[in-house]
């Protein structure tokens, strides 16, 4: 059957560039010659699950991190062949599916080791799974006490093979004294448990901690933010590259008198006439409504043009008054090579973690390859 009419452009959409991905991994394999995990949790934060595994399974990376087996499904689904790791821990009624596929879990208890044992073993397969400590986040892995005697319970796992030991950094982007503590808390650990020789993989870093620190004793890295173009450190900020540039249209153009209110709460009140530019997006599209009165720009046309009023679900106010030019249909760009994301996640209240994650599905994730010079 024939649609009666045609399908209209999307409002909102999210041109991801590729190569800018690829990029911003060279540069972290520039900080770390060790081996890389590249974490798509979350959609990979919200650019595309299945496109940036795509993107990124032909560069020699070991594993693609993963927040469950939702995500893990999505990518061997997807037909990639690099190892998945799953970043959290898992419920028994995953596990069999874990075995049977070959994702590789962490481990945080002796009784999950166990059931994965037991699980293996009626699959005849011998799982690889790594020993998640504790060194200071608080989320999940093994305290760190006892651990000798702890793994000497794993390795008598037969049908378990404990392949890597891993630990999180809750903090390597806000406090440097205690993130040094911890890789050497984490390098003591290694020491005790009978060295570097026992692991074949040690990882303890995400963005921050690959971009900021040394790497003592680790010889992989679980870079996330970093990859998709943001430093969490802003010190690296200029090495790395736009990945995804969120974008609108303008729909309407409207010239209102002084003492016109806009938007919601009628927060914001024209003092002057005012050109006022409606344009597709809003908080529906996960563009964060808290920036709502709090200075933040768009671009247009070469301009960096602020925000009137509210934010609301599919749509905001623009002030055009400056650029005469702007017209209906115009492209905007809501965040980007101009627009700082970062930026935008501050003046919500937030981290860009939660900015990429929070755009919703109907902005469509459009790819294209680098516009970046290699
Ligand atoms: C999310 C996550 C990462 C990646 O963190 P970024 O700050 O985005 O680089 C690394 N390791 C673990 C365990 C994580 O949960």
């Amino acid at each position: 059957m024939n649609e009666p009419f045609p399908v209209s452009p999307p409002r909102a959409w999210a041109e991801i560039d590729l190569g800018a991905l690829r990029k911003n991994l060279a540069v972290a394999r520039e900080a770390f010659g060790g081996g890389l995990m590249a974490v798509v949790k979350a959609g990979a934060y919200g650019h595309g699950l299945e496109e940036i595994a795509k993107a990124l399974a032909t560069e020699n990376i070991e594993f693609f991190g993963v927040a469950n087996v939702g995500e893990a499904r999505r990518i061997s689904n997807a037909g990639v062949a690099t190892r998945i790791y799953l970043l959290g821990a898992t419920w028994s009624e995953e596990r069999e599916e874990i075995v049977a596929r070959e994702w590789t879990p962490c481990v945080s208890s002796i009784a999950e080791a166990e059931h994965f044992n037991r699980i293996a073993a009626n699959h005849g397969k011998r799982l690889k799974v790594h020993l998640a400590v504790d060194t200071g986040m608080g989320r999940g892995g093994f305290v760190a006490d006892h651990l000798p005697e702890k793994l000497a319970l794993l390795e008598r796992m037969e049908n378990l093979e404990i392949e890597g030991i891993g630990s999180h950094l809750p903090s390597a982007d806000e406090d440097a004294e205690f993130t040094l503590l911890q890789f050497e808390r984490f390098h003591a650990i290694i020491r005790e448990l009978g060295g570097a020789e026992r692991f074949k993989w040690m990882h303890l870093s995400n963005s921050a901690g690959l971009l900021g620190f040394d790497q003592g004793p680790c010889n992989l890295s679980r870079p996330g933010l970093m990859l998709y173009g943001v430093s969490p450190l802003p010190g690296f900020q200029a090495k790395l590259v736009t990945v995804m540039t969120l974008k609108s249209r303008v729909t309407l153009v409207r010239i209102l008198p002084a003492g016109h209110g806009i938007s919601y709460g009628r927060q914001f009140v024209t003092t002057r006439p005012t050109r006022v530019a409606t344009v597709g997006i809003g908080y529906g599209d996960g563009y964060p409504r808290q920036v709502s009165g709090n200075g933040a720009d768009v671009w247009i046309r070469g301009r960096r043009l602020p925000i009137l009023g509210r934010v609301t679900m599919d749509q905001m106010m623009v002030d055009v008054t400056a650029a005469e030019d702007v017209v209906e249909g115009d492209e905007v760009e809501i965040f980007g090579p101009n627009i700082p994301v970062a930026g935008i996640a501050a003046k919500a209240g937030t981290i860009v973690w939660e900015v990429f994650t929070g755009i919703t599905p109907r902005v469509l994730r459009c790819y294209h390859e680098s516009r970046v010079a290699e």
